[in-house]
């Protein structure tokens, strides 16, 4: 019989580097699926449908709860809806492959709960300061918008202690190479839960 994959969770606040991680993790593991959720929020022009999200109207995803196809769901930063699709995570893992997602922390507690198994990956900015200054720097919020992300990450920051792992995002390169072990090592039976 194949092995059921495992499912990954990487989160942590906004601007702390959890999606250039995520996209290093996937091109330098075999075997690694993500998947892509849903969202609310109106496309970045960088944004391909249905590679970084498949985007849906605000009537859309309430019917897609009400349905019961996310697996965790959670308005974000008081704006838009993001959700993971069940579906899609059980297919992945029914392959025998691990799912890493990348989510907001609300959803990652959500999924702690429902999958008690899936390991928690926390991502922490070298400090308060950088993580303003790295969010700055993206151009992708307004004023408001950077302000309302900051005062979420100060709460965030205060959940990395239910987490399995924390990873320190102060070098790309060494938080990456972090991640990696950490999945590896789980495949190699080294960790366990
Ligand atoms: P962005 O809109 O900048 O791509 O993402 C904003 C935030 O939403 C990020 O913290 C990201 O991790 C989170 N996010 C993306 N997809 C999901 C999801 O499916 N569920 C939850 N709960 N958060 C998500």
């Amino acid at each position: 019989m194949r092995h059921r994959g495992r499912l990954f969770v990487l989160s942590g606040p906004s601007g702390v580097g959890k999606g250039t991680l995520r996209t290093q993790a996937l091109k330098g593991i075999e075997g690694l699926a993500y998947s892509v959720s849903c969202t609310t929020r109106s496309p970045r022009p960088e944004d391909r449908e249905g590679v970084d999200y498949r985007f849906v109207s605000e009537d859309e995803f309430t019917r897609m709860a009400e349905q019961g196809l996310f697996l965790e769901h959670a308005r974000v930063h008081g704006g838009p809806r993001y959700g993971t699709l069940r579906e899609d995570v059980e297919r992945e893992l029914d392959a025998g492959h691990d799912v890493l997602l990348e989510i907001d922390v609300q959803g990652a507690l959500q999924v702690r709960s429902l999958v008690p198994d899936s390991v928690m990956i926390f991502v922490l900015p070298p400090s308060e300061a950088e993580l303003e200054r790295r969010l700055r720097g993206r151009h992708t919020e307004t004023e408001s918008e950077l302000r309302s992300r900051l005062e979420s990450a100060k709460r965030e920051l205060q959940q990395a202690e239910k987490y399995d792992h924390v990873l320190m995002n102060d070098d790309l390169d060494r938080a990456s190479e972090g991640l990696r072990r950490i999945i590896l090592s789980y495949r190699e039976g080294g960790l366990r839960k």
